[in-house]
């Protein structure tokens, strides 16, 4: 057990106990309201979603397809492994009707070794009619929410298209319907201090969620953030890995135990990402953290 917060596997040991489970990513949506026109077509400006979909992951082929595909890479080496269809490409959501949402998880949870699924969507994409449908599925389905920021000026300056007030009641609606809910946060956005991204953590603490998915701002090639960055129009706070794990060792400091975290970090493609370029893997960046925490020095001098 961690001694400083509960991680993203003790979470998963508790609702699959006794297995191993990891996530595989599945696309079914090649788009999102913020791309389409149903809020805007510009998307939000630091999205490029090839950045984050991994290459067995098309939307092309089947779900089982590309579960099948997803198995291999891990299945090998961990035989008694099992999995989490894991919906994360856009907006999974948007646009699909209860029969066809019905059918995805259908599909999913039919493969072998599927013990679970996560759906990745926004606040605004999860009508209580979705709701109603996760919630009477077969298996356990968590919730992982973008919501980014609790800021609204910062929301809007991001091009989000929604508002904190709809992540909190998008939050209680799923929690109502006695489903596990996570929050994706973003760090360092456009505008935001260190006291704001901690009022943000703050106020994530206080719904009930299951789960925090925390990465640092990644400026992405062929974002809007890029042609920003270019043309001198984006302020951010700079992070060296170092800030960023005291950062990080001051929100693990704040947040319950009841509260997961499921990472501290992103790590899109290095051809892909113009900044920053740390080279640091997830468990490096996560024992930065951890040997801040053991010293105590950020917490107690903050
Ligand atoms: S982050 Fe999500 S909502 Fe925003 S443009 Fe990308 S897919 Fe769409």
């Amino acid at each position: 057990m961690n001694p400083y917060y509960t991680d993203y596997s003790e979470y998963l040991s508790r609702v699959f106990p006794g297995m191993k489970v990891q996530k595989l990513s599945v696309a079914v949506s090649g788009t999102c309201p913020n791309r389409d026109g149903t809020i805007s077509r510009g998307g939000c400006s630091y999205c490029n979603n090839r950045s984050f979909a991994p290459a067995y992951c098309q939307p092309g082929l089947s779900v089982k397809e590309q579960i099948e595909r997803g198995k291999l890479f891990f299945a090998r080496k961990y035989p008694a492994m099992k999995y989490m269809a894991y919906f994360q490409t856009y907006t999974s959501t948007h646009l699909a009707d209860r029969a066809r949402l019905e059918g995805w998880l259908k599909e999913a949870a039919e493969c072998d070794g599927v013990v679970g699924i996560v759906i990745g969507t926004r606040p605004d994409c999860l009508p209580e009619e979705t709701v109603e449908v996760i919630a009477g599925f077969q298996i356990p389905v968590m919730i992982e929410l973008g919501a980014e920021s609790s800021h609204d000026e910062t929301l809007a300056r991001v091009n989000r298209g929604h508002s904190w007030a709809q992540t909190e009641e998008a939050v209680r609606r799923c929690a109502d319907a006695g489903l596990h809910c996570g929050l994706h946060l973003i760090m360092g956005l456009p505008g935001e201090t260190e006291e704001m991204m901690l009022l943000t953590i703050e106020r994530a603490c206080r719904l009930p969620i299951e789960s925090l998915k925390l990465h640092q701002l990644q400026i992405i090639k062929g974002t809007r953030m890029e042609q920003e960055l270019r043309e001198g129009r984006l302020e951010i706070m700079k992070f060296s890995p170092e800030s960023y794990a005291d950062l990080c060792a001051r929100i693990v400091a704040m947040m319950p135990r009841r509260i997961a975290i499921e990472r501290f970090l992103a790590q899109a493609p290095p051809e892909m990402v113009i900044s920053p370029r740390w080279g640091l893997k997830n468990y490096q960046f996560t024992t930065l953290v951890q040997n801040r925490l053991t010293s105590r020095s950020v917490i107690e001098n903050n």
